[in-house]
């Protein structure tokens, strides 16, 4: 969902790339290119400039914008090496979902409650998700990026890899200074700002004017219009007032590994009647079908998760992100920590493993849908089936004792 939503600023408040390699799978794809310059970047804006103007931005907004705007390299390395790191599930939780991020969002509900139960009556989003959003996006509006966003957007576009979804997202963006709507605005080098770092493109779709001022300002100090925009957006994708986005759950002695993943749906009693119960080892809540999900592999925790964790997943389809967002929105609800153990001496594995693993996933006849460095579906559906054959528990989970193996 990247296209509308980019969860960037989390490499920038996180200190250091999330899992990365399902927010923009082709990342990799213009390493060794040759880098750009200013002149070029001047020459691309004149070229560019007759299709923003047939796009519907006026030529005084265009020149006033782009006339002077800066190249930055560092966006192009950004954008270009963003996929060499991943983290783990649990060393993204453990900053994700920090003591003090739990703590300064406590204080941002008490301080905004009564804008968030506003937004929440009026759209059905919950207030701790909406905190939660805000939370991973920006620490609750303290850290929205500080790199100019046309100038991002115009480098990005210039630079090429992926030409045709910036100069989109560079028009919406010329858009909203038209429009008035904000001055000047900063945000992440992908070019997501505000509260709830929304592209140019979402805010065009889903940005709502909360406070009634005529202007939709997801940048000032003010978060009521990014926080309403984040629940419509939510509301959009088919937010299911109520409904948990999933919980922590505990699987029976010998359990078919075969069930856990997002791909097998089964109504609740079913899952109750194969022995699985929650955390503190009560009866299931019936929140609709759902699905087990393992994300540290079978020695760490295992949820049960319903339709809201594919709605989160239109902000960022990291499944480390989406959980971050329903867990840290728990925390809020006064919930506890996760109750499981992690396999804390599981390293992630690196760009190239994640490629060699598939190469040899596939050469050893377990199709991963391609070498991508993606740990996608097909690609864990093919660590379960290696896992079968060598008589391993296969919980999908594509450890470095995997990729041993396969050697
Ligand atoms: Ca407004």
């Amino acid at each position: 969902m990247m296209r509308a939503l980019v969860g960037m600023i989390l490499a920038a408040v996180l200190q250091g790339p999330v899992v990365a390699q399902t927010i923009l799978p082709d990342a990799v794809e213009g390493a060794g290119k040759e880098m750009g310059s200013q002149a070029g970047l001047e020459a691309w804006v004149e070229a560019f400039r007759p299709r923003a103007l047939a796009a519907g931005v006026p030529a005084a907004t265009f020149d006033a914008s782009l006339r002077g705007v800066e190249f930055n390299p560092k966006v192009v390395e950004r954008d270009r090496n963003q996929n060499e790191f991943s983290k783990t599930i649990w060393d993204y939780l453990d900053t994700a979902v920090s003591e003090d991020r739990v703590a300064l969002g406590l204080k941002a509900i008490a301080k905004h409650r009564a804008l968030l139960d506003r937004i929440a009556a009026e759209y059905g989003v919950e207030a701790e998700i909406l905190a939660a959003v805000w939370g991973l996006e920006s620490a609750y509006g303290t850290y929205r990026g500080d790199l100019p966003v046309l100038g991002s957007l115009a480098t990005l576009a210039y630079d090429g890899r992926r030409a045709a979804f910036f100069e989109a997202e560079l028009i919406a963006a010329l858009k909203i200074i038209d429009g008035g709507h904000v001055q000047t605005f900063t945000g992440s080098w992908a070019g997501a700002s505000g509260h709830t770092q929304f592209m140019p493109s979402s805010w065009e779709a889903f940005a709502v004017d909360f406070d009634g001022d005529g202007k939709r300002n997801l940048w000032g100090e003010d978060p009521a219009d990014a926080l309403a925009s984040t629940a419509n957006y939510l509301r959009h994708w088919g937010w299911t007032t109520g409904q948990p986005w999933g919980l922590e759950v505990t699987l029976p002695e010998g359990f078919d590994y075969d069930q856990t993943t997002e791909r097998v749906v089964k109504p609740v009693p079913d899952w109750q009647a194969m022995g699985i119960r929650t955390a503190a080892g009560a009866d299931l809540p019936d929140h609709g079908p759902g699905s087990i999900l393992l994300p540290g592999g079978h020695r760490g925790a295992a949820f049960l998760i319903f339709p809201n964790f594919q709605v989160i997943e239109k902000y960022n389809t990291a499944d480390a992100y989406i959980i971050g967002i329903g867990h840290l929105a728990d925390r809020l609800k006064g919930g506890p920590p996760i109750a499981a153990t992690w396999p804390r001496d599981l390293r992630a594995l690196t760009l190239d493993e994640r490629k060699e693993l598939q190469d040899r996933l596939g050469r050893a006849g377990f199709d991963p849908g391609g070498v991508d460095g993606r740990m996608g579906p097909k690609t864990i559906a093919a660590v379960k089936a290696f896992q079968k054959a060598r008589g391993l528990i296969p919980d999908g989970y594509p450890s470095l004792e995997i990729l041993t193996l396969l050697r």
